[in-house]
């Protein structure tokens, strides 16, 4: 671990600063749960976000052309003073996935009760409790008076939940050196994830009564096969980012072209859910699932393998195309900056600060290729989120509100 920390008195004075924040934190955490923003829906929410950061003080406050909202707070010491100046963005999705069936949850999904020291409600954990605490964080630096030798920007994207059209547009526009990523990390700091390659697969043959199947070229023999030479595919680690594990592929879903029982279907799709390292990139993955599919086609039959891609629109009107691979990340645990991460972190919250790896996929992937360095920290429980249960943790908010200041303090 680095020496260089942020100083017993700078601690004290953020856990007495962010304590002081409890009340109006939890009550802004509930607006927004209370405030529905489905992904292209998402400008109530956006509007009291931006609304919150003015009442807060931030130095500067807008919204993009893509509708997401950015907070700037500047740095307050002279660049140079002591070492360099770095920009450093706090980024946390203001949508959310879907209800379902409201009277499956203990508690009504919008009405964010609190119970136990929770709050509960869709969004608490994935990402609304996260984004309350960001945002905090940046008032607690403005309130605190110390000096700053960073420039901070907490950002509110939108539709990270269906693509990351709200990331992606915002790192053509805000080149920060370093971003944290509030996605639910329990309160540990996260190091990357694999990225999600869906990739569907079509296998084509010759539809004809079932009763004269020698008539046609059943596409089922050849996936059959295929799926066989899929189960013995691995992949080596990324020498690169060998903390993330190796690629691994799953075939998730199958259908025919068929409804009757009688038929011989026509055609046979697959879907693979592929997650994936770095160096397995989503084209070269289409090469090796093509090579197999080659290698698995019967007489008669064709088969084709590609990534589906979707057109996302922004709640302002934004327009972008994206694929079905989700871009993975990944720092080192003994880089330069995991270390001073886990450094800050282990003094800012009195405790030693373990990492991870994320299981799912954030935004990340979309800033790292517009080259931000991410870590990842957020006071969520990944276990709970896109569930009936979803929750957050009082404490753990507050505790992050000390966190992501800390973060925006120490980061070199
Ligand atoms: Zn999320």
């Amino acid at each position: 671990m680095l020496d260089r920390t942020i100083g017993a008195e700078t601690v004290e004075s953020l856990w007495r600063g962010a304590e002081e924040m409890r009340e109006p934190l939890v009550a802004f955490t509930r607006k927004l749960i209370q405030t529905p923003s489905l992904p292209g829906h998402e400008g109530d929410v956006a509007a009291h976000v931006a609304a919150e950061m003015q009442s807060l003080s931030f130095d500067g406050v807008e919204v993009d052309e893509a509708g997401n909202v950015i907070g700037h707070i500047s740095a307050t010491t002279s660049p140079g003073e002591e070492r360099p100046r770095r920009s450093i963005m706090l980024n946390a999705h203001m949508d959310h996935v879907d209800v379902g069936d409201p009277s499956r949850w203990p508690f009504p999904p919008y009405e964010a009760t609190v119970h136990d020291g929770q709050i509960w409600g869709r969004g608490a954990s994935d990402l609304k409790g996260s984004l309350a605490c960001q945002i905090y964080a940046g008032a607690l630096l403005k309130r605190s008076g110390l000096p700053l030798p960073n420039d901070l920007y907490v950002t509110g994207v939108v539709q990270e939940e269906v693509g990351g059209l709200g990331s992606s547009n915002l790192a053509r526009h805000l080149k920060a050196d370093y971003a944290v990523i509030g996605e639910p990390s329990g309160n540990v700091l996260a190091l990357g994830h694999r990225g999600r390659t869906e990739m569907m697969v079509i296998v084509s043959g010759k539809s004809v009564h079932a009763s004269v199947p020698d008539t046609g070229v059943n596409p089922l023999y050849s996936v059959a096969r295929f799926l066989e030479s899929l189960e013995g595919l691995h992949f080596d680690p990324d020498p690169e980012h060998p903390y993330l594990g190796p690629t691994t592929v799953a075939p998730t879903l199958i259908s025919t072209d068929q409804t009757s029982p009688n038929v011989v279907p026509a055609e046979c799709k697959l879907v693979l859910d592929i997650r994936n390292t770095p160096k397995d990139t989503p084209d070269l993955l289409l090469d090796t699932v093509r090579e197999l599919l080659l290698a698995s086609v019967g007489p008669g039959a064709s088969a084709e393998a590609r990534i589906n891609a979707i057109t996302l629109t922004s709640y302002t009107g934004v327009n972008g195309e994206f694929s079905n691979a989700a871009p993975p990340f990944g720092i080192a645990p003994d880089s330069r900056l995991a270390l001073n991460a886990q450094a800050v972190l282990s003094e800012a919250l009195r405790r030693p600060m373990a990492t991870k790896l994320w299981p799912f996929c954030t935004d990340a992937g979309h800033l790292v290729a517009a080259g931000i360095t991410c870590i990842g920290f957020g006071p969520g429980h990944e276990d709970v989120i896109h569930t009936v249960n979803e929750r957050i943790s009082i404490d753990m908010m507050v505790e992050a509100v000390v966190a992501n200041a800390a973060l925006a303090l120490g980061l070199e």
